[in-house]
């Protein structure tokens, strides 16, 4: 698949010409890595309403659509014409609790209540049949400290009869009530509560608004603690419906181990499994960190090992799925790699899977490999744009962590540029 129709054909020039120019920006390492300073640089200069606009004009507007109805509705009016999906995402960074001066709990309250209106926002879209998803990250409901401190709970529970299981019973069991974990302090119980109960309200309410949750993968160090709160909800909310799904991250060497223990999980307790299989986005950060505290570096020795990961995770999967029809199994392949999605179309051919069921969908960023995913919403595969939902201030922290973490495949993939430059040549032979 070459991917090249319709390619940017229905794409208007205006986005066109900002695309060119965005895409060639984000490809300087320098206006990348400063990204922060340069944007506080910007407003301090130029005030707040012009450098808001200028933003707009430009990478805010390249990245993300906007935060109310109307815009949403505006910028995907067209997606869904092409047969793309919003896969709303709310854009919020832990560093952001400290720009904006709020107290940490409320900063947390806030960033439920704009997960819930994200829900209300993203169950009004869709294309009929095929489910609607949302992207949430546990670190905006709960604290990476106390994260830290369940996986340490779990490690020292870990050696008498799979305590994983207790502790999750535990949590599965008494919410609602009050959890009281003997090892954490009040204030530490209080915030696992409150936490416990925010992420349960956003699960309640995408189950009764019909919009799916995907809980993104973020640090290793704080995963296993994802996994484990995930795996509760997984148990009160996943009985017959994906309501809840996991991220697996390939470019981790113990990928493959965690599908395979999710799946078991899920199996064992007979809900359903679903997963947004990416390649992962720390990468550096993950190096330095294992470099700096002396432990083996979890990620794959090789850009070819984890692409291999990748694949035969998402293979697998397939094979799952095709021999049990049962729905049981749900699969987002999150990726802007020409050669993964490839492979996926040509696996669901040849295990004869009907892509129309929307238990395989796909899915790429918003402002991104737009090429792929127009090829694959031509063709009537369920296809998610990946689309955060904030204004300028809260969006600009998500986008330069996005622009960072996709800065060598902006830089590698020219794919995007090059056929938005032949679009673009195009158009102006025809003036
Ligand atoms: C819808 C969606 C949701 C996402 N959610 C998450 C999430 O929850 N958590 C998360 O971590 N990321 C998430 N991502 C980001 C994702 O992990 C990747 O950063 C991004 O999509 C690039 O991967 P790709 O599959 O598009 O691959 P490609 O275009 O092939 O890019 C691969 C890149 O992986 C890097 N890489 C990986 N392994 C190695 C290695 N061993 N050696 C050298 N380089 C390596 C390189 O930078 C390379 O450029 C999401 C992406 C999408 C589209």
């Amino acid at each position: 698949l070459t991917y090249e129709e319709p390619g940017f054909r229905n794409t208007p020039t205006k986005q066109l010409v900002r695309a060119a120019v965005v895409l060639k920006l984000s490809s300087f390492d320098f206006l990348v890595k400063h990204a922060d300073t340069l944007f506080k640089l910007g407003r301090s200069l130029l005030g707040g309403k012009l450098f808001g606009n200028l933003m707009t004009a430009t990478f805010y507007g390249q990245f993300c659509p906007g935060q109310t109805y109307e815009d949403i509705h505006e910028a995907t009016y067209a997606m869904r014409e092409a047969g793309i999906i919003p896969l709303l995402a709310v854009p919020t960074e832990e560093d952001s609790k400290l720009a904006v001066g709020m107290d940490v709990e409320s900063w947390y309250k806030e960033n439920t209540r704009r997960t819930i209106e994200c829900i209300n926002i993203g169950s009004r879209f869709g294309i009929q049949g095929f489910p609607r998803f949302l992207q949430i990250k546990l670190t905006a409901l709960i604290d990476q400290e106390l994260c830290i401190l369940l996986i340490l709970l779990l490690i020292m529970l870990i050696m008498p009869e799979h305590p994983i299981h207790l502790l999750m019973r535990y949590l599965q069991e008494k919410l609602g009530q009050y959890v009281q974990l003997d090892m954490l302090s009040k204030e530490e119980n209080l915030h696992l509560n409150e936490s416990l109960a925010r992420f349960e309200e956003i699960c309640k309410h995408g189950s009764k608004c019909g919009v799916h949750l995907y809980v993104d993968a973020e640090y290793i160090s704080i995963n296993p603690a994802l996994y484990l709160l995930s795996k509760a909800m997984l148990l009160r909310h996943n009985k017959t419906k994906p309501v809840l799904q996991v991220t697996i991250q390939a470019y981790l060497k113990s990928a493959k181990n965690e599908t395979e223990k999710i799946l078991k999980f899920c199996r064992d307790a007979d809900i359903v499994f679903g997963a947004k299989i990416v390649r992962g986005a720390y990468l550096v950060a993950e190096k330095a960190r294992a470099e700096t505290q002396g432990y083996e570096n979890p990620i794959c020795n090789s850009l070819e090992a984890t692409h291999d990961n990748y694949n035969e995770i998402v293979e697998s999967l397939l094979r799952r799925i095709s021999r049990n029809r049962n729905g049981k199994i749900h699969v987002m392949v999150a990726s802007h790699n020409e050669d993964s999605v490839t492979r996926v179309v040509k696996r669901l051919h040849d295990f004869g899977i009907d892509h129309m069921r929307g238990d395989v969908v796909f899915a790429q960023l918003y402002g991104l490999s737009d090429h792929v995913t127009n090829w694959l919403g031509a063709n009537n595969y369920p296809v998610y744009k990946s689309t955060p939902c904030g204004s300028v201030e809260e969006t600009m922290p998500y986008l330069y962590r996005r622009a960072q973490e996709n800065n060598r495949i902006i830089k590698g993939g020219k794919r995007d540029r090059t056929l938005i430059n032949i679009e673009l040549s195009k158009r102006l032979r025809q003036l």
